[in-house]
């Protein structure tokens, strides 16, 4: 049930963007299942705003195509759809439009009324970056979100474009708004095995002696898509994979693995220890970039049965483009728990697999009282957490196979999700919207921790940005990237793990 903050504040959102790609895949299934979970206000209104010409309810049958094709519970219910959409309105004009601003404050203060009581108002900047200025400032001259308590911003990745954007767009908010206001989304951070990661390690006493240099050999963070730019190839052009998926949530994760125990789950408590672990992140010199980072970009190849083309050929993206599709790094934390443990980290689009997957392998026991022969599948004990494709926690030990002899396998313990609970966990983008109602900023990315993330990655980006890739393309679609990669942690005497999954 949704806390009594949620339910009893009368609440608006106001979506900017309301009829692109964000809103229709992910906005209006999570608004519609958390009205179906009874997750909602008792009192709400939802705004699209955008620059197409619409009425109100070709907006709301626009939001039940998004809910019926994307919506983890299927298509909606004709009847509670139709209560839903008593909600939804829309309004057609440009972010620059001082009148729409305007017509947003009226509506506020009407519903205000009806309610008889102060609403909690949320403005969604479902638009590219390049927008999130204008909205802000115009949000602020019109007096749209001047109390702290009850305004909210929320905005989207990319948080910049290096560090530079970033601390500008970090001032421009601050100048605008109170830190407590703004709600930086990486969707990542909603998802249930990644909030998990802190249930994992702060609530079972077992883990924490052993999560530290002297137990763990090395990290592998890894996040493959089959995907490739599909029809976003001018936006990822000016992105490319390290700003993409590594600058967030990768480094996101990396974080959730590397911090400190918090000493309560205060959001900034939380946000303050990731921002250590970025802090004590090693920084590059320009002569070590070739050293630990490899950057990618896939050729044509063949993935899942089918010819797939090859980056500089798709839509929207330059025939001789330097950018990576594919990017590893080899990072290290340098404080007393992690000095020493490489942390491997790796993104790429056209690969093998959809995989998310963090891997704590440990070290090898001190002394092996076996055999050799006994020992042909000898695997050091590690912990696989898999965000996808499977939603599941394994810690990988040995244990003698049944049968006459000793002979020693690998075998899972394993949690989960599926077998373990019966309910479907809710999307991340349900999570995120329920937090910003209720005011909880823990799974949100603070100004610092963007600009901490840059940071550590604007000499990569430098020596990247200085000079071209002579050897891309340099992988195939459909395989693991580029050798580089491979031989980034062979030489560490290691290997990128796969895993063949139970639901594979
Ligand atoms: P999109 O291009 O599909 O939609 C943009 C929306 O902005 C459209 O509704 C368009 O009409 C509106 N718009 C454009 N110019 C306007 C103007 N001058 N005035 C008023 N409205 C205008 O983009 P998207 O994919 O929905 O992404 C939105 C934001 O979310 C971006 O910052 C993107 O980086 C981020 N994001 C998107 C996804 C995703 O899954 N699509 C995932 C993560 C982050």
């Amino acid at each position: 049930m949704a806390s009594k903050i949620v339910h009893e504040q009368p609440t608006i959102f106001i979506i900017f963007g309301a009829t692109g790609d964000l809103a229709w895949r992910k906005l209006a299934p999570a608004l519609y299942n958390l009205f179906v979970d009874k997750f909602m206000p008792h009192n709400f209104a939802i705004i699209g705003n955008a620059r197409a010409k619409m009425t109100d309810e070709e907006f709301q049958g626009k939001m039940l195509e998004g809910v019926n094709q994307f919506s983890r519970n299927g298509k909606a219910d004709k009847t509670l759809w139709k209560e839903f959409a008593q909600h939804i309105s829309y309004q057609s004009s440009d972010v620059q439009d001082n009148a729409s601003y305007k017509s947003f404050a009226d509506f506020i203060e009407a519903f205000e009324t009806k309610h008889k009581s102060k609403a909690r108002v949320i403005y969604y900047l479902a638009v590219a970056p390049r927008f999130f200025p204008i909205i802000a400032s115009k949000l602020a001259e019109n007096n749209l979100a001047t109390d702290p308590k009850t305004s909210r911003v929320v905005i989207e990745k990319p948080f910049g474009h290096d560090l530079e954007s970033a601390k500008d767009l970090n001032v421009l908010l601050s100048t605008l708004f109170q830190e407590e206001q703004i709600y930086r989304i990486d969707h990542y951070l909603g998802k249930e095995p990644v909030q998990n990661i802190m249930a994992f390690r702060f609530a079972n006493s077992i883990l924490e002696p052993i999560w530290n240099r002297n137990y763990i050999e090395h990290v592998q963070i890894s996040v493959t898509e089959q995907l490739g730019v599909e029809n976003r190839g001018g936006y990822y052009e000016g992105a490319g994979a390290m700003r993409d998926m590594i600058q967030n949530h990768l480094l996101q994760l990396l974080c959730l693995v590397a911090m400190e125990t918090p000493i309560n789950f205060e959001a900034d408590e939380i946000r303050n220890r990731k921002v250590d672990v970025l802090h004590a992140m090693r920084k590059f010199e320009p002569d070590d970039v070739q050293k630990y980072v490899v950057r990618g970009q896939y050729a044509k190849g063949w993935l899942e049965g089918e010819d797939v083309e090859g980056y500089r050929k798709e839509k929207g993206v330059d025939p001789q483009s330097n950018t990576e599709t594919f990017a590893a790094v080899k990072f290290f934390v340098d404080n007393w728990r992690w000095q020493g443990v490489p942390f491997y980290v790796r993104s790429g689009k056209r690969m093998h697999q959809n995989t998310s997957t963090i891997i704590i392998q440990f070290k090898d026991v001190p002394h092996c009282v076996f055999p050799t022969q006994v020992t042909d599948n000898w695997q050091q004990n590690r912990l696989v957490i898999s965000i996808q494709p499977e939603m599941s926690i394994r810690l990988q030990l040995q244990v003698k196979r049944p049968g006459l002899d000793m002979v020693l396998n690998t075998v899972d313990m394993l949690f989960n999700y599926k077998g373990t609970y019966k309910h479907g966990e809710p999307e991340a983008y349900e999570t995120l919207l329920t937090d910003i109602m209720e005011g909880d900023q823990t799974l949100f990315m603070r100004g610092d921790q963007v600009e901490a993330a840059w940071e550590l990655l604007m000499p990569i980006l430098n020596a990247w940005g200085n000079r071209k890739s002579l050897s891309f393309p340099n992988y195939q679609a459909g395989s693991w990237g580029p050798e580089l990669a491979e031989a980034l942690i062979a030489q560490d005497g290691f290997h990128w793990f796969t895993l063949p999954f139970d639901n594979e």
